[in-house]
C-alpha cells in the first residue's frame, strides 16, 4: 500500500521497506536502529564576507522530533536550514546527523530533503513526474519511478491528482507534490523553509495539521522553519527561538510560551507584557518590586541568582491573567493582591473569543490585558478609564537581559 511504504521505510527496525529509496550514508541492514535524523549543530558559524548570520550555534535535535526554528527576518534560520541542507557552506563547527559528521558531504548525501518555499515544481512535468524526478536523475527506469511516485502521491493525498500539471494545480496542491518529491528520497530529516507561508490562513491550519500528521507516520526529523509564532507552538516537539544569529531559547512550546527568558522572546512569542522594575528587597524566595503605575509586584525568585536592591529588572506577565477593577467603584480586591498597578485604558480590541484591552501608565506602554469577550462586554471599559490590573505571583516571571 502506498503510504505503508513509506511509513515502513521510516520503522524503527533499521531495514528497508519495499518502496523505499535506500539511502547510502545510513543504510545499514544490520541489527535494529532507533528513530533516524538525530541532529547536532556544534558550535556552528555561517558568515557572508563582513555578516555574520548564524554565530557559534550549538543544537541538538532529537531523532523524529519536530522543531522548527523561530525567529524574526533576518535572524540567521534560513542559512542555518540551508547549512544542515548543504545548499550554503558552514563557516565554522560541526553538523551530525545520525552520529556521523556530514559537514562537507554534498547535499544529496546528507539523508536530507529541503522542501522551498516557493515548492520550485517543474513547470512541463505532471504531478507524477516532478515527484519521481530525482529518482530519473538516478536512472532508475521510467515505470519503477512512476510507481514509487504514485506511492508518495497517495501518501500526500493526491494520487487523484497524478497526471496534471502545476499550473492546474492549487497552492495547496502543489505544496503536497513539492513534499511527496522531498519525501521521496526516503530522507532522516525534512527540512522545511516556510512551507506554510505562501497559503491563506485557512489552508495554512489545514496544512499544518497534514504536515504534523506526516511528520508523526513517517517517525523522521522535521525542522521547519517559520517567523510565525502560531505555527511553531502548534507544531513543533521543539521551539528554537533566534535572535542576530544567536539561539535565544529551546524548548517545548510550553516552557517557551509559559517561561520566555528574556524580553525579545516574551515579545516575539506574545501574550505577555514585558514591566520594567526596580528591585525594593528580597525575603523567603520572593522579590518584591516597584515599576509603573505606582506598581507594587511580588514574583518568585526560583533558581536565579538575588538581583541587587535598588537594581534594574523587568519581568513578564500574561495578559490573560489579570483581572481588572475600577478604583473609582470602591472595590478593594485588587489593592489585596501583591501585584498590581494603576493605568489608562486606551483602546479596546474585539477578537472573536476575547477582547484586547490595551493599557498605559507613564514608563509602561501598552500593556495588554486579554479578556473574555461576555465579561468584557457585561460591563465594557471604556478608552480612558483608569483601572486597577492586578494578578497572582505566579502569573508572572523575571526575564533575564539577553
Ligand atoms: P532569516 O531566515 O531568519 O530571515 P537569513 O538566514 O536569511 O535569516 O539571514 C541572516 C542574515 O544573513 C541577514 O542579515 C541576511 O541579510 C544575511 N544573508 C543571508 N543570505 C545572505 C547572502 N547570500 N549573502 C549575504 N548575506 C546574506
Amino acid at each position: 500500500m502506498a503510504g505503508g511504504a513509506m511509513a515502513g521505510g521510516a520503522k524503527t527496525d533499521g531495514t528497508m521497506a519495499d518502496g523505499a529509496t535506500p539511502n547510502k550514508l545510513t543504510a545499514t541492514p544490520e541489527g535494529p536502529r532507533s528513530k533516524r535524523g538525530a541532529v547536532e549543530l556544534v558550535s556552528v558559524s555561517k558568515r557572508y564576507g563582513n555578516t555574520t548570520a548564524v554565530d557559534a550555534i550549538t543544537l541538538k535535535i532529537p531523532a523524529g522530533g519536530y522543531c522548527c526554528l523561530l525567529g524574526p527576518s533576518g535572524c540567521g534560520k534560513s542559512s542555518t536550514l540551508r547549512m544542515i541542507a548543504g545548499h550554503e557552506s558552514i563557516s565554522d563547527g560541526d553538523l551530525i546527523v545520525d552520529g556521523q559528521n556530514i559537514g562537507d558531504q554534498p547535499p544529496a548525501k546528507r539523508g536530507t530533503a529541503m522542501m522551498f518555499q516557493d515548492y520550485a515544481l517543474f513547470p512541463h512535468l505532471d504531478c507524477t513526474d516532478n515527484v519521481a524526478f530525482s529518482l530519473r536523475m538516478r536512472g532508475v527506469g521510467k515505470a519503477e519511478r512512476r510507481a514509487k511516485a504514485r506511492d508518495m502521491l497517495a501518501l500526500v493525498h493526491m494520487d487523484a491528482y497524478a497526471q496534471r500539471m502545476p499550473a492546474q494545480l492549487s497552492g495547496g496542491q502543489q505544496q503536497r507534490i513539492a513534499l511527496a518529491r522531498a519525501l521521496l528520497t526516503n530522507p532522516h530529516v525534512l527540512l522545511l523553509d516556510e512551507p506554510l507561508s505562501a497559503l491563506d490562513p485557512f489552508l495554512r491550519v489545514k496544512m499544518r495539521a497534514e504536515l504534523r500528521r506526516l511528520q508523526r507516520e513517517l517517525g523522521i526529523t522535521f525542522i521547519h522553519v517559520t517567523h510565525s509564532q502560531e505555527e511553531a507552538l502548534a507544531l513543533a516537539d521543539m521551539v528554537v527561538v533566534m535572535e542576530d544569529g544567536h539561539i535565544r531559547q529551546a524548548g517545548s512550546p510550553r516552557e517557551v510560551f509559559n517561561h520566555p527568558r528574556t524580553p525579545f522572546i516574551a515579545q516575539f512569542i506574545g501574550g505577555h507584557n514585558v514591566v520594567p522594575a526596580k528591585v525594593e528587597g528580597l525575603d523567603a524566595g520572593m522579590v518584591h518590586l516597584s515599576g509603573p503605575g505606582a506598581g507594587q509586584f511580588t514574583l518568585p525568585l526560583g533558581s536565579r541568582p538575588a538581583p541587587k536592591a535598588g537594581g534594574s529588572v523587568s519581568f513578564a506577565v500574561r495578559g490573560d491573567r489579570v483581572t481588572l477593577t475600577r478604583p473609582d467603584a470602591g472595590s478593594a480586591a485588587g489593592l489585596l493582591t501583591p501585584n498590581r498597578l494603576t493605568a489608562r485604558a486606551v483602546g479596546a480590541e474585539y477578537n472573536g473569543q476575547t477582547v484586547r484591552l490595551s493599557l498605559a501608565a507613564e514608563g509602561l506602554e501598552d500593556f495588554v490585558v486579554l479578556m473574555d469577550e461576555a465579561t468584557f462586554h457585561a460591563d465594557p471599559i471604556e478608552d480612558g478609564a483608569t483601572v486597577l490590573a492586578s494578578w497572582a505571583p505566579e502569573a508572572s516571571h523575571l526575564l533575564d537581559d539577553r
